[in-house]
């Protein structure tokens, strides 16, 4: 049988041969005494990148967004977040297990507003009201389809934070899709947060590796909580050299994925069995739903079918699929699919 076209994820990419040699070429050194040259390397590509005065290598984006919870909140803070996000929805729970906060989740599909945020944020010091600390924002926000934030709307918020006393972190798991989509530099999407994230293992296509990026206070926080999750590393260079190698080669053509997935949902659209907002479709993910009308399988039946005819999706909800572009499918696999997926949506 012919190779999948694998779309559940941009996290199935493997690495090249170039970046394999990257890899193998790395000069490393014991990162948790600083002395791994490729690992500092990274973390000053990143702080760069995004403006800060410094940045953290961490193995996972999951374990960067608990290590941004420690480091700006205490147990039993309020944070608010965007509906649907990988902070409430992905972490196995972890932000209440690790850092010992609540969720408020405000605003609708990955949004919020500066007068959404004045109208969440609880008092400090109230008898009975939990203290909201924190925002989070996701960008691009996953779940609702790999949406670019509104960049003014986005300062605003950080702008009622600063006034309300909270600090703010961004989820930029993706955040390079959001740069090169906008056309603005990372370091104006990051700019106002207290801490950025930045996945290496998405569409960058490095095979692991994570970035918090901030103010050396907060990242020297940062590096104790790394430790305490278990999660500083050694010669921990030949994964660092993998990202580095993805900034340098693997950004722009991030665009080439937006492309690919705007082809995957025009074609999807041409049947009438799915249902999808082309104005979602801003980055590499395009989410969509299967028309409730006897003949339309459901999404759990749809993403079984599609994969005996070799193509892997993500089902997301009971009647919600979702597909996510990246380096190792091109237009041409982009066609094959959405061909498979409108016959097995039209129960053929
Ligand atoms: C994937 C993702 C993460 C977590 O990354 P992992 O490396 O899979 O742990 C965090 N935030 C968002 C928005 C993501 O999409």
């Amino acid at each position: 049988m012919t190779q999948p076209i694998d779309l559940r994820s941009d996290t199935v990419t493997l690495p090249g041969a170039a970046m394999r040699r990257a890899m193998a070429e790395a000069e490393v050194g014991d990162d948790q005494y600083g002395e791994d040259p490729s690992v500092n390397r990274l973390q000053d590509e990143v702080a760069a990148l995004l403006g800060t005065e410094a940045a953290l290598f961490l193995p996972t984006g999951t374990m960067a967004n608990q290590v941004a919870l420690r480091t700006l909140t205490r147990p039993g803070d309020d944070v608010l977040v965007p509906h649907d996000s990988h902070l409430v929805l992905h972490e196995t729970g972890a932000g209440a297990a690790n850092a010992g906060v609540q969720f408020s989740p405000i605003g609708s599909g990955g949004r919020y507003s500066a007068d959404d945020v004045r109208a969440a944020v609880k008092p400090r010091d109230h008898i009975v009201l939990p203290p909201t600390t924190l925002l989070v924002a996701e960008n691009t926000h996953n779940r609702a389809g790999g949406i670019v934030l509104d960049q003014p709307e986005v300062e605003a918020t950080l702008e009622v934070a600063r006034e309300q006393g909270l600090r703010a972190y961004l989820d930029g798991a993706r955040l390079l899709n959001a740069a090169v989509a906008s056309e603005r530099p990372a370091a104006e999407l990051a700019r106002g947060f207290d801490l950025v994230s930045l996945s290496l293992s998405k569409g960058l296509g490095a095979p692991a590796g994570s970035l918090l990026a901030g103010s050396r206070e907060h990242i020297g926080h940062a590096h104790r909580y790394r430790r305490m999750a278990g999660g500083a590393m050694r010669q921990a260079g030949v994964l660092a050299a993998a990202g580095s190698y993805a900034l340098a080669h693997h950004v722009d053509r991030l665009l080439d994925d937006h492309a690919n997935a705007r082809l995957l949902a025009t074609e999807l659209l041409r049947g009438d069995d799915v249902e999808l907002d082309l104005e979602t479709v801003q980055t590499n993910i395009v989410i969509f739903g299967l028309v409730d009308r006897r003949g339309v399988p459901d999404a759990a039946t749809f993403v079984d079918r599609c994969r005996e005819r070799g193509v892997l999706l993500n089902q997301f909800g009971p009647r919600t699929v979702r597909a996510v572009t990246h380096l190792d499918v091109d237009d041409e696999g982009c066609r094959t699919a959405a061909r498979v997926m409108r016959a097995v949506a039209d129960g053929r």
